[in-house]
Formats: C-alpha cells, structure tokens, sequence
C-alpha cells in the first residue's frame, strides 16, 4: 500500500500548500468583520488528485508435492517463502497482489499431496501473505479435491490467516457476498472468481464452488459495480484448455460478456501455459466506455510441470487511475517469471524468478544457483514470453530495472 499511501500524502500536501498559499487573498486585518460574522476565505475549489494504484496478479500456485518436500522444515514444519524470494519486490512494491490458489488447504486429516488432490499444509497461507499477496482466488478445477470438508478447511485457514479469498463458499449467504478490497485508500476493488468445472466431483451444494455462467456472471458483475464504493471490478475466470496457447472460443466469449457487463479487468487462468494479455476499449451496460485489462491466461506461477511453456509465467500488472470519481485501466504490462529448479547439498529446490533479473545476475555471476543450461533457458523463456504475452501493441515489458512505484 505504499504506493497509495504516498499519493495520499502528495494529495494532502498539495491542499496544505494551497491553504498556506490563501493568506495573501485574506482580507487586511483592518477590515476583520466582527467575531461573531467572522468566516474564513474559502480557497479556491479544487479537484481531488487523482489517485494511482498498480495491481499485480500471477497465475496458478498449482503446488505438487516436490515443493512442498522441498520446502519442509526439521519436524513437521514448512517455510514456503524461499520459492518466492527472488520475485518478493514485485509482489511487495504492488498496491495491491492477486494469486489463484489451486490447491487446498485440507490439514493434517489427510496426507500432503500433489496430483489429483492437492493438499498443502496450512502454514501455505501464512507464507503466501508473507510474501505479499493481499487475497486470493479460489474457484478452480481443484477447489473439491477433498469435497466439502476440503473446501471448508481451506478458507477457514485463510480467515485465520487473514488472507481474503473468493470464489468458494461455505454457506449460501456467503455465495451472495461479493469481495470488496481496497487497492489504494481510495480505490476499492470487487473480486469475483469463477470455474470452469471441479474435475468432475459433483458440487456438494449448489452454491459450493462459482461457476461458469453466462447469466450469472454477468448478473454478479453488475451487482458488484453496483455497491456502494466499489470504483473497480475485477473477475477471476478459470477457463480454457489445458497447454493452449490461444484462447478458445469460449474464453473469448466469457471475457466479452463479462466486459460488456461492467468488468474493469479479467484475470484468466488454467491453461498452465501463458496466453495473451490485451487492453480493450469496450462500452459496457452502465454506458461506460472504457479500456479494459484483460490476461486470458496468466500461466503458472509456481508448479513442477516441466517443458518451456508450463516453466514460464508473468507477473501482470495493471495500473489504475481515479480522477473525478471516475476509475480506468491505464495500462497492462508484465514482468516474466521462470520457475528455476536446483539442488542444495542434492536436494531438489524450487524458486520462482524474475527472467530478466536472472539474466543479468548470471552474467554478472551475481547468482551462483543459476548455471550455464539455466541461462539458456532463461534466454527461450524471454524470447517466447515477451511475444506470447503481448496481445496487444500497448501491453510491453516492465523492466525489471524500472522502479515497481507509480
Ligand atoms: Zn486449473
């Protein structure tokens, strides 16, 4: 939130010094009207500042059970921020930072495990908050891997870490709640999340899991521009086909519908690989004519899928801007991400780290984990991430050298 806070406090400057400025413009003292008429000269009016936030989302924690061995502590203990570390700036120099969680949070009732049914120990949470992520995402194809009491347990921990989470419900009256976050002090964002499927486990309620709908997104879209406050909307859809590097018809068919319904950003994931991000320009149902932010698939984030293109992530950002009531997408750009495997004393580790970063530290030999056949991946991973990810001319590269501060 530092970002947001430093323009608060460039905003409060400014109206300071404006007031400070008002003594010249103040009646001579000579003619001072009686106490009791007294008023003050009223400054000029003046409209607020605008207001600036950068929200970063990456795709799927899709956590197999090699990182979750390789991250155990003596005992039955786990630090899972060291398959962060290397991208923590990022994350922490955002306003505000989105993750998918795919996996569940079940506990110790069942076994830690990896593919099919994902479980990963519930100090996860806390670490995933360490690091910087500010909520997560969490209807996806896994999100019933250990059924309702899965579900259940996994956004229990979440409250009990403090991480606010969104698209699984425990109760009815939770499905009808929509998340509300605040990006900036002054800039509030509601996050919907929605699936595709549950790998074909049945819904143990109706309203467990938020999924697909082309009559109910758009109607909680709609809803959530609706509430009180609520400048942004953000939509999670976990959607398309696995290891597709194109969008299928039918995630261009939800992204378009959930536009045309009131979504400022969507934030696609599932694919395992990265698909295009683009700005558009759309004109929704409120009459608003906008550009919008849009990533059909953010890729993986952190897995132990092997082959270029599931290695490969990004880290999405998108800058907003409010002036005069009114909040807009400004621009979307991305930092590529590798997931880097190496060996501590011959135990197998996993980090997650900037392309661009990691290129120059090998060459720099600043890096002593990275080898000569990481740099050469490194090098495809560039060269295939900054043309995959760029579906539109405006959407480029944020360097990793450029300052993470509006
Ligand atoms: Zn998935």
């Amino acid at each position: 939130m530092r970002a947001s806070v430093r323009w608060l406090l460039l905003g409060l400057c400014l109206v300071l010094a404006t007031a400070c400025a008002t003594p010249s413009q103040a009646p001579p003292a000579i003619s001072t009207p009686p106490a009791d008429t007294a008023t003050t000269p009223t400054p000029p009016k003046e409209e607020p500042k605008p207001v600036k936030a950068r929200i970063l989302a990456v795709g799927d924690l899709l956590m197999h059970l090699p990182l979750v061995n390789s991250s155990q502590l003596p005992g039955e203990q786990w630090d899972f921020k060291p398959l962060f570390e290397p991208v923590r700036p990022w994350i922490q120099g955002a306003d505000f930072a989105i993750a998918n969680l795919e996996t569940t949070l079940t506990g110790r009732a069942y076994p830690w495990s990896g593919y099919p049914s994902f479980n990963t120990p519930q100090e996860f949470a806390g670490d995933v908050k360490a690091i910087g992520f500010d909520a997560v995402t969490h209807a996806n194809n896994h999100s019933l891997d250990y059924a309702e009491y899965g579900l259940i347990e996994t956004s229990n921990t979440l409250d009990r870490y403090g991480i606010p989470h969104t698209g699984t419900n425990r109760t009815p009256e939770e499905r009808e709640k929509i998340l509300v976050v605040d990006v900036a002090p002054s800039i509030k964002m509601a996050l919907l999340a929605y699936t595709y499927g549950t790998n074909g486990v049945p819904l143990p309620q109706p309203w467990s899991v938020n999924m697909l709908d082309p009559e109910r997104i758009p109607a909680d879209i709609r809803r959530a521009r609706s509430l009180p406050g609520v400048d942004l909307v953000a939509v999670a859809l976990h959607f398309g086909i696995e290891y597709a590097r194109q969008p299928s018809e039918e995630q261009e068919m939800y992204v378009k519908l959930s536009l045309e319904a009131g979504a400022d950003i969507i934030l696609g994931d599932h694919p395992h690989v990265i698909q295009r991000a683009e700005t558009r320009q759309v004109t929704d149902t409120f009459g608003r004519d906008l550009r919008r932010g849009v990533i059909f698939s953010l890729g993986n984030f952190i897995s132990n899928q092997e082959t270029l293109y599931r290695e490969a992530g990004l880290m999405l950002l998108i800058d907003v801007k409010k002036e005069k009531g009114q909040t807009t997408v400004e621009s979307v750009s991305f930092v590529p991400t590798w997931v880097h495997p190496y060996k501590v004393g011959g135990a197998k580790k996993f980090r997650v780290v900037a392309v661009e970063k990691a290129m120059k530290d090998y060459e720099a030999k600043a890096d002593p984990l990275l080898t000569a056949a990481d740099y050469e991946r490194l090098k495809d991973v560039w060269a295939d991430t900054t043309v995959q990810a760029s579906g539109s001319p405006d959407v480029k590269v944020w360097s990793v050298g450029r300052p993470m501060k509006l």
